[in-house]
């Protein structure tokens, strides 16, 4: 995982480079997943039917600022640095709803990733049917101390005892429905955080090229420019994945899919 980590944060770096180096630079690349991922993630990950149905991987990067000023007095260099210091999985285009995934860089060069465990959440209901449950219990232990006292026959505490006892068994079943479905939803978010890890894997994982291919198919499902995230306008931008002023960008990667790209498109049109 730390050498994919490594992989992205270089990546990251490498695509802004060429960035104002008094802003902070921006690379959030959509990716697409399955109906499966896209399905969970409209039930726990804020996606609406609205948002186009990608993910994207926000690069977090330091203040370039003061990257710049603390390296300098400390290491004595002139360059930024390590800039990219984490990423952020959200579903949707924009970055607002549950955070899917996150991995951030330590000092040491170590990653801390996440989230490891379920998103905790109470339900009232299920409390208040567990109370009622524990108040049945009491009064059906009661009920038996009492008609177990008594000397004579006691018809109506039996009545009642009856009567608690089937309220009882009633409740219990409410409530083990309330938990079973409670588990299931557990393990269908558990199962979302999993997908989510392993889309960064799949999109980090594999080289350049592979990289360059699920960016841009992102970019043309949003519109956008993979690298800059600015709109595309015109159809050879969304053929490419990616805008005019970023497809002469230096990163090698950017050069290698623009070439590739440009060979593949000429061809089309050719046969066309
Ligand atoms: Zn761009």
């Amino acid at each position: 995982m730390d050498q994919i980590l490594e992989h992205l944060r270089r990546t990251a770096e490498e695509f802004t480079a060429e960035a104002s180096d008094s802003r902070r630079p921006s690379w959030a690349p959509a990716l697409l997943v399955s109906e499966e991922f896209l399905q969970l993630a409209r039930e726990f990950g804020g996606l609406s039917t609205d948002d186009k149905p990608v993910v994207r991987l926000w690069a977090n990067f330091a203040d370039p600022k003061r990257v710049g000023t603390a390296l300098r007095q400390e290491v004595g260099l002139t360059l930024p640095g390590i800039r990219c210091r984490g990423f952020a999985l959200h579903a949707g285009t924009r970055r607002h709803g549950v955070k899917l995934f996150f991995a951030r860089r330590g000092e040491n060069g170590n990653w801390e990733t996440g989230p490891t465990g379920l998103y905790q959440y109470s339900n009232p209901e299920e409390l208040h049917l567990r109370r009622e449950c524990r108040n049945c219990l009491h009064s059906i232990e009661s009920y038996r101390q009492w008609i177990e006292d008594s000397a004579v026959p006691q018809p109506n505490l039996e009545a009642e005892l009856e009567r608690v006892r089937a309220e009882y068994a009633e409740l219990k079943s409410q409530l083990q429905a309330l938990e079973a479905e409670r588990e299931a939803r557990n393990q269908r978010r558990t199962r979302l955080l999993e997908l989510a890890r392993a889309r960064v894997i799949e999109f980090g994982g594999g080289g350049d090229a592979p990289m360059m291919e699920q960016m841009t198919a992102g970019a043309r499902v949003t519109v956008s420019c993979c690298i800059c995230g600015a709109q595309l306008t015109d159809p050879v931008s969304v053929e490419y994945g990616i805008g005019p002023i970023c497809r002469s960008k230096r990163a090698v990667a950017i050069k290698a899919w623009v070439a590739s790209r440009t060979v593949e498109l000429q061809e089309h049109r050719h046969v066309a």
